[in-house]
């Protein structure tokens, strides 16, 4: 489309976009280009956890921009340490490294696990994950997850990650053998479906890597940063993990991702890890003043709460229209529908009048809802309402 004195084809071709041009945003809101407005129960995929434009991100970066924004990163700064401690003394983990994205922060977890592996583990190096499980777009997450596909896509493939299927604690056991490092999962699949790992699942992967001394990664890029109710959604099971990768929700919006691991897993040595932008300080001013208003009192327990609201609303959607229910953790939800006009729904939620909603379909029977963290009940009932008169048939 045209945009100004530009057009969109000056962008290079990824996926079919709508003739949108966002504008503004505030809070579950946002504004096109024609001055239409969008009810937003996607965030930038689960990312936006406080909204668009929430006034503390807002003041973090106007502070840091005009404070220091890129000492560079073969130096401490203030927020970097500061967004490290507050991570460590509110997780299992004894140490982070920042990254720029979810996949970036994959592909460090991977590192870690395989040079832990060739110094402790005669040189293990595979790490085993799901079917249906996304961990990235790098080449080594690529490999790591198990979309559809991406076997062959860009092949060949990163080697070593053998796929298991998830919930099922005998195929993993299975596939354990000496080469084994690690086994890598989301506690709950969000790009597959968002299917949830059982809790005995969890404990029961926890209890096996014990026992097979190898380690347990959970990536949380999706379901981390309160997104289930919990700071973190492995804090559901009881179980600590080794190794934790944060994503999405931990910036906010703005790009930052994490890696944490417990003291006896840290291996790296000068020149092992590394990255321009790793930990620069815009963006973990940004991290900390995130992480502070997740821990003010009460916040996570009004996501579990808004998340109970939101899923008796979905399935009394599913009840009056013989869906097949939802499921789900927190505010990461899905409604299961009895056919395939998922993606239909979603093209007709974009224009209904007077305003429009922004709703995901991960599948083609599916309806995925991850709105802000600080979504309101009248936010909710007006996303449900609207969604009502798109299921009516
Ligand atoms: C989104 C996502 C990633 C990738 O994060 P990017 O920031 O897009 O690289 C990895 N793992 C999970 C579980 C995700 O949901």
């Amino acid at each position: 489309m045209q945009y100004g004195a530009h057009s969109t084809d000056s962008l290079m071709y990824i996926t079919n976009r709508p003739d949108i041009v966002f504008e503004r945003g505030e809070g579950s809101w946002l504004t096109d280009h024609a001055g239409r407005r969008y009810l937003d129960f996607i965030q930038g995929w689960a990312v936006n956890c406080l909204g668009h434009c929430p006034p503390e991100i807002a003041e973090a970066l106007a502070t840091q921009a005009r404070t220091l924004i890129n000492p560079s990163p073969a130096f401490y700064n203030a927020p970097m340490v500061e967004l490290a401690g507050l991570l460590t003394s509110h997780s299992c983990f004894d140490r982070v490294f920042f990254a720029n994205s979810g996949a970036e922060a994959n592909e460090g977890a991977i590192k870690l696990a395989r040079k832990w592996g060739r110094l402790n583990r005669q040189g293990a190096h595979e790490i085993i994950t799901f079917g249906h499980s996304f961990h990235g777009r790098t080449l080594a997450t690529m490999s790591a997850s198990g979309k559809a596909g991406w076997d062959t896509l860009y092949a060949p493939q990163v080697a070593g990650f053998p796929k298991a299927e998830y919930n099922n604690l005998a195929s993993v056991e299975a596939l354990i053998g000496p080469q084994t490092v690690a086994i890598m999962l989301e506690p709950v699949q969000g790009e597959g479906g968002v299917i949830p790992a059982d809790v005995a699942f969890l404990q029961g992967l926890r209890a096996l890597t014990r026992e097979r001394g190898i380690l347990l990664i959970v990536d949380e890029v999706q379901t981390g940063m309160g997104r289930t109710g919990k700071l973190f959604a492995h804090e559901h099971a009881g179980i600590e993990p080794d190794i934790m990768t944060l994503g999405k929700g931990i910036g906010g919006g703005v790009p930052l991702a994490a890696l944490l691991a417990r003291e006896a897993i840290c291996c790296f040595e000068p020149g092992d890890q590394g990255g321009t932008y790793n930990g620069n300080p815009l963006m973990t001013a940004v991290g900390v003043a995130v992480l502070q208003r997740l821990l003010a009192p009460g916040f996570l327990d009004e996501v579990l709460a808004l998340g109970d609201y939101l899923r008796a609303g979905l399935l009394a959607l599913s009840e009056k229209h013989a869906l097949q229910g939802e499921r789900g953790s927190g505010l990461l939800r899905a409604l299961i529908l009895d056919d395939e006009r998922a993606p239909d729904i979603v093209a007709r939620a974009l224009s209904m009048a007077p305003t429009g909603l922004l709703l995901n379909a991960p599948r083609p029977n599916l309806l995925r809802f991850m709105p802000a963290l600080n979504v309101t009940r009248a936010e909710i009932d007006q996303m449900l309402a609207q969604l009502d008169g798109l299921l009516a048939r």
